[in-house]
């Protein structure tokens, strides 16, 4: 069952495809089997922090956690995923991603294979990437990177090996990739025990933020 309100957030829940509360970007669906302690539906909504805000937030409840390490596995997340579309692969990408983005990004790599099509992606690199979001919620820490990134991307009919849609130009883009991780987890060596919940593109994430305005 869907409750109303998300557990983590407790703002009124507008799911997404992908199983993610549309305010707080963590996967709910997660959280469906777990009861939570104190999730009390009436709660004051958490609200979005801004980065510098909500890191040391982060860094009170775990002092080994360390930002520029996150960074640095944010953009080697960001390539990974970008592998693993580019070669349909999708038992690449599980071990990234929430439950619930996996089942909806899957469903989307599905239908190139159906389509007999590749997304070709070349010399794939990311320019810059910052913190812009974090949320601190009742059950998970929710934090979003912006990345603007740069590669050439076009579709190839496998069946002809022709170019069906895009060129060879480098364009670069902007994207939003929100992390989470349980707000009682702590940093041990090396282990990064965030997964990605919610990919958003440039307008999406500009849509998400303005509906979350309106309500707020
Ligand atoms: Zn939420």
């Amino acid at each position: 069952m869907i409750p109303s309100n998300c557990p983590n957030c407790s703002a009124r829940l507008e799911l997404n495809d992908d199983g993610t509360c549309d305010h707080c970007g963590v996967d709910v669906t997660v959280m469906a089997n777990e009861p939570l302690a104190g999730g009390s539906t009436d709660a004051a909504v958490v609200s979005p922090l801004a980065p510098d805000e909500g890191i040391a937030l982060i860094r009170r409840a775990d002092p080994a956690f360390d930002p520029a390490g996150f960074e640095r596995r944010a953009e080697q997340a960001f390539l990974a995923l970008g592998q693993a579309w580019q070669d349909r692969d999708r038992e690449a990408a599980r071990p990234l991603m929430s439950p619930g983005l996996h089942k909806s990004w899957s469903a989307n790599v599905q239908m190139f294979v159906d389509e007999h099509k590749r997304n070709v992606l070349e010399g794939m690199r990311v320019d810059s990437l910052a913190p812009v979001k974090v949320v601190h919620g009742n059950a998970f820490d929710a934090l979003t990177v912006r990345f603007t990134a740069t590669w050439i991307s076009y579709e190839v009919d496998e069946r002809t090996d022709r170019v069906i849609a895009g060129d060879r130009t480098p364009q670069s883009f902007t994207e939003f990739f929100t992390f989470q991780r349980s707000v009682d987890a702590r940093t041990t060596d090396g282990r990064f025990d965030w997964v990605l919940s919610r990919l958003q593109r440039e307008a999406d994430y500009a849509a998400s933020a303005d509906r979350s305005m309106r309500r707020g």
